[in-house]
């Protein structure tokens, strides 16, 4: 695994906020926005069933997957949901543990 934290090319600074555009016809965005400069320092697409927003809940992620036009059942959904979630804290814990020993934290 390799971590990459990002930082603004134009000053330098770590403090990024995160642009989450949902546009009904084409896929979701994210602009990252320099705090500092107010730069732009990149743009992700978020894949289909890609977004997680950690702590909002089943109902949060449902709503993710109409927007990507997806059709599952509601168990296979529920399912989904609670692996993602399970996986997701797992990788941000390894994610932690790495960037500690790295001191990038
Ligand atoms: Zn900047």
């Amino acid at each position: 695994m390799e971590i990459h934290r990002q930082t603004c090319q134009n000053c330098g600074s770590r403090e990024l906020k995160n642009i989450i555009v949902r546009d009904f016809e084409s896929s979701e965005k994210v602009f990252v926005r320099c705090h500092q400069c107010k730069q732009l320092v990149a743009r992700y697409i978020i894949a289909n069933r890609g977004y997680y927003h950690h702590g909002k809940g089943f109902e949060s992620y449902l709503r993710g997957l109409n927007r990507g036009g997806t059709f599952m059942s509601g168990k296979g959904m529920k399912s989904e949901f609670e692996k993602i979630s399970h996986q997701t804290q797992e990788e941000y814990q390894e994610i932690l543990r790495q960037l500690e020993k790295e001191e990038k934290l």
